[in-house]
């Protein structure tokens, strides 16, 4: 598997003091830059996250090719920053498209299989709309329209996992509250067993007071452990194609000013559009 760069995730389940390149972050999780260990699945080869080759084009004018005193072409260069190959995106089918959706906890059980503890974290805020244009949103930082707003950010890890009632794979995003009943802790042994090589299934409930229910128990010899799915997720995790953090979207400036209550907000405060 190539390296990931600085795609940041994080390792819930290693407890030793961090090394070189970690920073301890929420509940007791290691902010790495490594990529997804995903030993336990078969790799899949992600044409997207193949290199590029770009052919060098000499620029030679043939009339001039033998003049001693000719400059030496330079080298091909690489597209310009923000810009990409044509020849490098098609030359190799792309996988489909594929959309994350977060996890949907509430009173009913809920069963998830999780498959790895490499997370993403983000920044979300819940936006009330009455006009039905509400929900979560990504928290872009600085010149964040809604942190401007006074709006409250939340960081939340994001776990991807395996939901046999939907086939797929969703994120669980898990705020960092550590408080007894917090889901985050009450994973963390779980994740211990999963990165170790068991094969569970969680059964996880929101209780009435937003504390949680965790239990863990062993899939079922031969049940469906999604490992196709999972492996396809992970190869479009590695290349790019799926982001975790895109589980919130990213709503344009102009977008949440139409947002009667936030527009009212911004003109009281003064913030232009
Ligand atoms: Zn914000």
């Amino acid at each position: 598997m190539p390296a990931s760069g600085s795609r940041a995730v994080i390792e819930s389940s290693d407890r030793k003091p961090p090394t070189t390149g970690q920073e301890r972050v929420g509940w007791g999780a290691y902010l790495l830059t490594q990529p997804l260990a995903s030993s336990e699945y078969p790799t899949v080869t992600d044409p997207i996250d193949t290199p590029v080759t770009y052919e060098a084009q000499t620029m030679t004018d043939t009339t001039t090719e033998t003049d001693p005193t000719a400059t030496p072409a330079p080298a091909a260069p690489r597209p310009p920053a923000g810009l990409i190959s044509a020849r490098g995106r098609w030359a190799a089918p792309p996988l489909p498209p594929q959309s994350l959706s977060t996890v949907r906890l509430g009173e009913d059980a809920t069963l998830i299989v999780p498959f790895t503890d490499s997370a993403a974290l983000t920044s979300r805020h819940f936006i009330r709309s009455a006009t039905g244009n509400g929900g979560y949103v990504r928290c872009e930082g600085g010149g964040c329209l809604l942190c401007a707003l006074g709006k409250k950010a939340e960081d939340v890890t994001l776990l991807p996992v395996y939901v046999p009632a939907d086939g797929a794979v969703r994120v669980l995003a898990i705020g960092d509250n550590v408080r007894p009943g917090a889901l985050g802790p009450k994973l963390v042994p779980i994740l211990d067993r999963v990165m170790a090589g068991e094969k569970l299934v969680v059964e996880i409930r929101r209780l009435p007071d937003f504390s949680f229910e965790v239990a863990a128990f062993p899939l079922t010899p031969g049940g469906a452990d999604g490992a196709p799915v999972i492996a396809q997720f992970l190869a479009n995790l590695t290349s790019g194609a799926v982001r975790l953090a895109d589980v919130y979207p990213a709503r344009p400036r102009a977008e949440l000013l139409s947002i009667p209550g936030l527009a009212a907000e911004a003109l009281m405060r003064g913030i232009e559009s």
